[in-house]
């Protein structure tokens, strides 16, 4: 019988795990597949490494927001660091204009206001403005004393784009306002606020690769975790969740195996989560609140395998719009948008080998193939995702011109691929989309109705390696005290 049986292998549970089991609890992660890290994987192609979810992360400064959440995980020095370039960690190309774009608070306002020296107004109140947002968040300001652990703030009611509306009518400095867009796929009609502050405050205020690559994380947390007692059962499936008397009993994996514990955290997706538990386990009001949550787009990856020392490494990543219109997830004249970058190169710090491009993809796109799995697709879908992929590359060369004549081979994922990998819902990127105009739906909590059940993950308040790890806290504070986990965190 384990303390704690967690499933999923992916970010959030094993920052779980290993919190747990160094507080002396007995925990056994399920993963579905043979490999732990679900998005955060890494995989290598012609001797080139890639990864899937962690291009780069935020704040990972001594002292910063997550390097503060690093040292409570046990990553913290464990990792090695790469960080972008000070004066260019983002480069913006819209609408035939390049904007570089500097890390560091006063140094990125004092480039927009070069660029826009009429908006000098418009771009201290947006300073002002997200850095008050984050402020608002005790668990990422980290102030020394803290009342209240929720992860809500008065900001999750406002837009993102209503607010940058209503500092400038400028269209071009509201394009670079929310110029990496892509990071949280920002949907004018829907984005909080406070997705949009937290992520691109933490960028500008440091931006970084990290060489190990989302596999190198997560084997340092599984090798803690083991050390610490814990165990990890790859090509573990749950396939059911045994419910009685209000409380989680067992769960059922694909094989049949049944594995016993006191308490259970799911860091499914918990649309997903809902088809392997009995109707009756929740009411029907939260079952239906979960299963009618609105998504996040996914996304359609090509990886290019580069011809050797041909094309620099690039310390940034290029966001790179047709127009001014920054803030559309809709696809109607597809590709609108690419987010490029060149992975870290372990055999030169001068070259890249592999190109990395990246754009939004509805799964209504892929849906016809939804029937079928990894590797057995088919021929119609191999020659969809080629011809997308070359959509891609073109609009990528219009850039990078000498991309074209070096690439080796190229491989593809998309949201199918997620679908299938992650059991993310429908292949969503990002999860459950956290919508201004009705927070308290969108927001799960980690405790649910069931006393043992608590869930974790992206889905809860935020994606990405920062949102995750605050939802790990929390969902980790429900078990050790919150004021316990807290004064852990802001120790430095
Ligand atoms: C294309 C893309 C690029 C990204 N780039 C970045 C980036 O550069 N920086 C950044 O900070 N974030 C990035 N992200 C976001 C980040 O990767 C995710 O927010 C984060 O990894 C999610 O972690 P998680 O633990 O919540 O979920 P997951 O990683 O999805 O983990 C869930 C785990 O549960 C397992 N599982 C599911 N069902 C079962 C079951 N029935 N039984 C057992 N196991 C099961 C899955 O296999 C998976 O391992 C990116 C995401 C995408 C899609």
């Amino acid at each position: 019988m384990f303390d704690v049986v967690i499933i999923g292998g992916g970010l959030s549970g094993l920052q779980c795990a290993y919190l747990l089991s160094k507080e002396g609890l007995k925990v056994c992660v399920l993963e579905k597949n043979d490999r732990i890290g679900g998005m955060m994987q890494s995989f290598v192609r012609d001797g080139v490494v890639f990864n899937t979810g962690l291009n780069y992360t935020e704040s990972l400064g001594d002292g910063e927001v997550l390097d503060r959440y690093f040292n409570l995980f046990g990553l913290k020095g464990q990792l090695t660091l790469k960080q972008l370039d000070l004066n260019q960690s983002e480069l913006l190309t819209i609408n035939n204009k390049e904007y570089q774009i500097p890390q560091g608070h006063e140094r990125y306002s004092e480039t927009l206001k070069s660029y826009f020296p009429k908006e000098v107004n418009g771009i201290d109140e947006y300073m002002k403005g997200i850095e008050k947002v984050c402020e608002s968040f005790p668990l990422y300001s980290l102030k020394s004393e803290i009342r209240n652990f929720s992860a809500e703030s008065p900001y999750t009611e406002q837009s993102a784009s209503g607010f940058i509306n209503g500092l400038t009518s400028n269209a071009e400095l509201r394009a670079v306002l929310a110029g990496i867009n892509i990071l949280y796929a920002g949907k004018a009609g829907s984005t909080a606020l406070y997705t949009h502050a937290l992520i691109n405050y933490s960028f500008i205020k440091s931006s970084w690769r990290i060489k190990e690559g989302g596999s190198g994380m997560a084997n340092v947390m599984a090798n803690a975790i083991k050390a610490n007692g814990g165990i990890i059962k790859r090509n573990s499936e749950v396939s059911e969740i045994d419910v009685k008397d209000g409380a989680v009993q067992n769960v059922k994996l694909k094989n049949g195996e049944i594995i016993h514990g006191r308490k259970f955290i799911s860091s499914m997706h918990p649309k997903t989560f809902m088809s392997i538990i009995d109707d009756g386990a929740f009411k029907k009001v939260y079952r239906n609140r979960i299963l009618s949550q609105e998504d996040s787009i996914g996304m359609f990856s090509v990886y290019v395998v580069l011809k050797k020392n041909k094309i620099k490494y690039q310390n940034y990543n290029h966001h790179y719009f047709k127009s001014n219109e920054v803030w559309t997830t809709e696809l109607d004249k597809w590709p609108q948008n690419v987010l490029m970058y060149t992975p870290l190169n372990h055999q030169s710090n001068e070259y890249a080998n592999g190109f990395c491009i990246i754009a939004y993809m509805k799964y209504s796109d892929v849906e016809k193939w939804a029937n079928s799995t990894i590797e057995n697709r088919g021929e119609e879908y191999e020659a969809f995702k080629n011809e997308k992929a070359l959509k891609l590359i073109d609009l990528a060369s219009e850039k990078i011109p000498e991309l074209k004549s070096n690439i080796k081979s190229f491989y593809t994922s998309t949201p199918l691929s997620y679908r299938d990998y992650t059991a993310s819902y429908n292949g969503s990127a990002y999860g459950v989309v956290k919508d201004y105009k009705n927070p308290l739906y969108s927001i799960i909590t980690p405790q649910t109705r069931l006393k043992n059940l608590y869930f974790t993950g992206q889905n809860l308040n935020m994606h990405g390696i920062l949102g995750v790890s605050i939802s790990s806290f929390l969902t980790c504070a429900q078990f050790l005290g919150d004021n316990y986990l807290y004064q852990k965190l802001i120790k430095h």
